[in-house]
């Protein structure tokens, strides 16, 4: 019985360790989210590109493959906008945004965001940039 138990523990590590996947029963698709949450949502739903939001951790997924007989994926709902200062694109996930986290490009502009998913650019004030004259051109 025991050792039991641990094979099934065995298995459930050897999931987790895995990309999220899930288990499609009937019209039902579950995921587990990365924090170990599990999710259980109508197929229909996901049809609808709805994110599917953890209970949990509060992540957010976004259905981008797969189903019928083949693994259902799930990625991070996220998403991208041209950086003001260099035009790449920026990448943030929504749950980032909702916790208030800020979107930083690779050419070192940040981006706070406004209600409705608006990135705002946070341009630094001249007075607080500069608070010893550390990387100022000598005047
Ligand atoms: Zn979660
Ligand atoms: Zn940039």
């Amino acid at each position: 019985m025991r050792a039991r138990a641990e094979a099934i523990a065995a298995e459930i590590d050897a999931v987790l360790a895995s990309p999220l996947h899930n288990i499609n029963i009937a019209k039902f698709v579950e995921l587990k989210c990365v924090c170990g949450f599990g999710m259980r949502r109508r197929e229909e739903s996901l049809k609808q590109g709805k994110d599917i939001r953890c209970g949990d951790c509060g992540r957010y997924w976004t259905w981008v493959g797969g189903g019928g007989d083949e693994v259902y994926e799930f990625r991070p709902s996220a998403t991208s906008f041209p950086c003001e200062k260099c035009k790449n694109a920026v990448g943030v996930t929504r749950y980032d945004v909702e916790r208030g986290a800020l979107a930083r490009c690779a050419c070192g502009a940040e981006y706070a965001f406004e209600p409705g998913f608006t990135p705002r650019l946070i341009e630094p004030t001249a007075g607080a940039a500069a608070p010893s004259g550390g990387d100022e051109a000598p005047k």
